[in-house]
């Protein structure tokens, strides 16, 4: 059996490529999209990973300047404690030679400031007897209660017989009020007894003062601090922080016990501030440096840069955004015209092949069937029916019960013959007048034949009265024919002819009947 489809006529040339553009625009649109997509993508991509590798050569070059920082910091700590090591270690030898109750005091005293006066680094020498009483220093004067006995330093090298020198904690000079770090060691008598200490002061300040030289940014921190963690002298200098302790820092607990040197992200614990350290222990004496840039101000550039980026990657994909949603708006425009235009024009192909008066196809519908089934049924070798149907004595019936009556009437058949007509690939048309037409694709003369007998019995069913018809109700006749495309030579006219030839045959016997070629009629 075949389908509705097959029956419909061709779509027009106009149809076709208007729906043909229809596609080509969604793929257009999908284009678009997809590429605005990727282009914002590849963007994005792009200047991520350029970011991303910014913010990594930020840091990389951060940590090179904290190494080197700390380098340099730490070699300046031990080269400046290792001249007063050296002076205090000749100092004592010449003292203990002397033996320090006979010492020439003036000569000493000489000495002291010249070696004093050689060395920026040095606040004040002093040597101190057992009992803490200073002896001779390179100041002028020398207080006379002055002892210093209770210094830390004198406790220990009194308590120990270590004759290294050894590095103090920061404390406030009795002769000028300086912060100082005492640089002490014992004095020993030749029987190896405490004959008193050797103390060389370093002035703070004169740390301060190189520390402040490097060109780091505010948030940065030089710190020198004793191997247990007490601070002796940061940059930015505040002098309450000088003392406190780095013991509970994260270098002092986590990297130092591990390495001696290297580089560490971390937050102070005096200034809370996030930074990236280097440090370094010495490695001759119990002193640790640190050098540390804050997070904010090695990322600082880069933040700038991303915000630039950021600014005018968010500019470019508004602009492409905006092109892009113009494109759009526009294809979709033109989009939404042609479906319409389609729509309209396929109503207009409807109306076209459309009868107005029964709903039924039209000749031109026919037609167009015609052809294309003779070319089916030709190809499958089918036979193909035609049924033409005229109502009886329909001149009378618009006579006597008018013209309105009459397009009623036809209405009423045209439906009739719709109903009649079952498989989806039979088309019943108006063929002009009061004449109908059924064409049943693959359809032999027995079947056709069912067909008219059913059109005609439901026209009967109508019972639309009739009174200048015999049998007083509206009746039509049927002329049948039935071919074999694919044997004969079958035209749309040769079939009409045929049709009407058996139309006009059922009319001569009588109307109310169908006539087909070698069939009896009815
Ligand atoms: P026959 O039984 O031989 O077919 O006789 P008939 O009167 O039906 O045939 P004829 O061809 O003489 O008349 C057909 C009539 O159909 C003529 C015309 O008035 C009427 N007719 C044709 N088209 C229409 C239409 O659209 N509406 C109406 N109301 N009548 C129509
Ligand atoms: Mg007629
Ligand atoms: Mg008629």
């Amino acid at each position: 059996m075949l389908g509705r489809k097959q029956l419909e006529p061709k779509k027009d040339s106009f149809i076709e490529t208007s729906s043909a553009k229809t596609v080509q625009a969604g793929a257009t649109f999908r284009l678009i999209v997809s590429f605005m997509l990727v282009v914002v993508v590849a963007f994005v991509a792009v200047e991520g990973w350029r970011t991303w590798r910014d913010y990594r050569s930020a840091f990389a070059s951060a940590r090179d300047s904290v190494t080197n920082l700390a380098r340099a910091t730490a070699q300046h700590a031990e080269d400046t404690i290792r001249q007063v090591d050296v002076l205090t270690a000749s100092l004592a030898e010449r003292v203990e030679g002397d033996g320090l109750q006979s010492i020439n005091i003036p000569r000493i005293h000489n000495l002291l400031v010249q070696q004093s006066k050689i060395m920026p680094q040095l606040h004040g020498l002093f040597i101190y007897g057992p009992d803490g009483q200073w002896i001779v220093t390179d100041k002028e004067v020398t207080p006379e209660t002055a002892n210093n006995a209770d210094r830390d330093y004198f406790q220990f090298h009194r308590a120990h017989d270590d004759r290294n020198v050894r590095v103090g904690e920061v404390v406030r000079s009795r002769s000028t009020d300086d912060l100082i770090i005492p640089i002490s060691r014992r004095l020993n008598n030749p029987d190896g007894s405490f004959a008193g200490v050797l103390l060389g002061t370093v002035k703070v300040s004169y740390f301060v003062d190189y520390y402040g030289d490097f060109k780091i940014d505010d948030k940065g921190a030089l710190v020198l601090a004793m191997r247990s963690g007490t601070i002796l002298v940061r940059r930015p200098f505040i002098a309450s922080v000088v003392g406190k302790s780095l013991a509970n820092s994260e270098i002092f607990k986590r990297y130092l016990p591990n390495s001696t040197e290297g580089v560490a992200e971390a937050k102070a614990v005096i200034d809370d501030t996030e930074r990236l350290y280097g440090y370094r222990a010495l490695t001759t004496y119990p002193l640790v440096v640190e050098a540390g840039l804050s997070r904010e101000s090695i990322t600082a550039p880069w933040r700038r840069d991303l915000q630039k980026t950021g600014f005018v990657l968010v500019f470019l994909i508004a602009v492409l955004a905006v092109f892009g949603l113009i494109v759009l708006s526009q294809l979709r425009q033109r989009m939404m015209m042609e479906k319409e235009l389609h729509h309209a024009h396929q109503t207009m192909r409807d109306m076209a092949l459309t009868d107005s008066l029964t709903g039924l196809g039209n000749r031109r519908r026919l037609d167009s069937a015609l052809l294309d089934e003779i070319r089916l049924a030709k190809r499958q070798g089918s036979s193909l029916a035609l049924i033409m149907l005229d109502v009886d004595y329909f001149k009378r019936y618009n006579d006597k019960y008018g013209h309105a009556a009459g397009d009623d009437c036809l209405s009423a058949v045209g439906g009739a013959i719709q109903q009649a007509v079952k498989r989806p690939g039979d088309l019943a048309v108006r063929y002009g007048g009061e004449e109908f037409t059924v064409l049943l694709p693959n359809t032999d003369r027995a079947g056709a034949a069912q067909v008219a007998h059913d059109i005609l019995e439901a026209i009967r069913s109508l019972n639309i009265e009739h009174a200048e018809h015999p049998l007083g109700k509206v009746t039509a006749s049927a002329g049948i024919t039935t071919s074999q495309p694919s044997t004969e030579a079958v035209t749309p006219a040769t079939l009409l002819k045929a049709a009407d030839a058996q139309l006009y045959s059922a009319k001569q016997q009588g109307r109310n009947r169908w006539c087909s070629a070698d069939v009896p009629t009815q």
